[in-house]
């Protein structure tokens, strides 16, 4: 009897999940596992929030398995020490897991690899959390984009990934599982959480994108950059998780396409969305210094203000300016901020505050249910200019005008900012217009 061992990580579920299905598919029997790495859990810029919801999809994903007929095995500590354990009590000859990008999982991979294959393990990884990946999509001299909108037209000259059908895991009466922890609660491992979660696991997930496709999609790209109509899809959570897989995403959005071909002008546009997932995706791969150093190293000669007074103000949301507090509170309260205000806060802290973008990038972190590395880093490093695509820095953002552009009813402000039009709203804690200023002195030498 051929034995598996499946590792999730950010994959969590049977449906389109490219290596639980190699793995189903090349094996008798198939153990999944989930490993609570704490090395990742103790770092300074975890979200409380998405460990929650992480935990909730687990949840779900646990009853799916025992479902099916099989059994999801939670290990915690040292990653090197539970896989070996795990190889062994299974009678494991195969590990599968799907790959991830960020240089700490590369480096964590590589290691795994080799314990696995010293074990006598065959080894088998997948693509599966983009569309394309970092070596598919190059320039012609075989160099990485750093560009979005070239390597976006390669991006769109490619085959795209199919889906696969969605995994059974049942349980051979000879198979032995390895032991298994109870799935902790956020709270068992030192997380408190301050926010309602969304609808969690893969179920909701599908739902939330046949609702999506067939509604706010169709008018995307007229709608998306409006906070008040809540019009995005709200699947970056997921995304991020992998409750739900980009390739499902893309079937279901070509349908649309398909089904209602005056929302061209929208399907396009998001699938623009999915490309700048994978293009940071491929920016952290080819160019990893990003995630400690802007991707333009000139650039790591800013000479930033930093204050902390000003900082703690903008991350309460009184900053005096209603959209990047509106931007704050929503993300304090909901754990999630539409991108529109994402770039107005970002811009405010880098430009008007002239604070590094790296304590945004990191507070981001903290907070969101979709944080992730990539994308967090190349949407702080556009917004800060110091990153691929960036604004030009010399283009600074008016919080107010965009107020007036993007929020014009107000909306959006009035919901988290109740009390802008009384006086007990702040005052703004610093002149735009100076700051401006400011701001383009720290650049412009460089
Ligand atoms: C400063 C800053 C920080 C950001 N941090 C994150 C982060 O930590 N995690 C994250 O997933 N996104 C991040 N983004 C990108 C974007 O704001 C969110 O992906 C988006 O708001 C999620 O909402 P949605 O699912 O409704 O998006 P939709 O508009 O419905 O887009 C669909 C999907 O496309 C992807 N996507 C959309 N916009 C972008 C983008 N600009 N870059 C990369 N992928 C994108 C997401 O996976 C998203 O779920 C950040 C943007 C900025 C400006």
């Amino acid at each position: 009897m051929k034995i598996a061992v499946h590792w999730f990580r950010c994959d969590l579920r049977l449906h389109d999940n490219t290596a639980i299905h190699a793995a189903v598919t090349g094996s008798d029997a198939v153990v999944p596992i989930f490993i609570f790495d704490p090395k990742i859990l103790a770092a300074p810029d975890v979200s409380p929030g998405q460990v929650a919801f992480m935990i909730e999809c687990l949840r779900l994903l646990e009853k799916n398995i025992e479902t099916t007929g099989g059994k999801l095995i939670f290990r915690h500590g040292p990653v090197l020490d539970e896989m070996s354990a795990v190889l062994r009590e299974a009678g494991a000859q195969a590990l599968y897991y799907n790959r991830d990008y960020e240089p700490y999982a590369r480096e964590r991979d590589a290691a795994v690899e080799k314990l696995a294959r010293s074990l006598g393990v065959e080894v088998h990884s997948y693509k599966d959390s983009v569309i394309h990946e970092p070596h598919e999509v190059l320039k012609a001299d075989g160099g990485p984009y750093g560009v979005f909108t070239p390597y976006s037209r390669c991006w769109r000259s490619k085959t795209k990934p199919v889906v696969v059908p969605a995994v059974k895991l049942s349980r051979p009466a000879r198979l032995k599982y390895p032991a298994s922890l109870p799935l902790p609660s956020a709270k068992e491992l030192g997380f408190t959480l301050d926010i309602v979660l969304p609808p969690a696991g893969e179920r909701a997930a599908r739902d939330r994108l046949k609702e999506f496709a067939s509604g706010d999609l169709l008018q995307y790209a007229d709608n998306r950059d409006f906070p008040a109509h809540d019009a995005t899809s709200r699947l970056s959570p997921h995304l991020r998780l992998g409750t739900l897989s980009p390739r499902t995403v893309l079937v279901a959005i070509d349908k649309a396409s398909r089904d209602h071909p005056k929302a061209r002008r929208s399907t396009g546009s998001f699938v623009n969305e999915l490309i700048w997932r994978d293009f940071y995706r491929q920016i952290l791969w080819h160019f990893p210094h990003v995630a400690h150093a802007c991707f333009r190293p000139k650039y790591d000669a800013l000479k930033w203000e930093n204050n902390e007074k000003l900082f703690a103000v903008w991350c309460e949301g009184c900053t005096g300016y209603p959209l990047v507090d509106a931007g704050m509170r929503q993300l304090n309260t909901t754990g999630w901020m539409h991108n529109r205000v994402r770039m107005v806060v970002a811009t405010f802290l880098t430009k008007d505050l002239l604070i590094s973008w790296q304590w945004g990038e990191r507070y981001f972190m903290q907070k969101l249910l979709d944080a992730d590395l990539a994308s967090n880093n190349g949407g702080w490093q556009w917004s800060a200019g110091t990153g691929t695509d960036a604004q030009p820095w010399f283009r600074i953002f008016n919080p107010a005008s965009q107020a007036q552009k993007f929020d014009p009813e107000g909306h959006y402000i009035q919901r988290y900012v109740p009390e802008v039009d009384t006086r007990a709203y702040s005052a703004p804690i610093v002149n735009h217009a100076g700051q401006r200023l400011k701001a383009l002195a720290l650049f412009r030498p460089l």
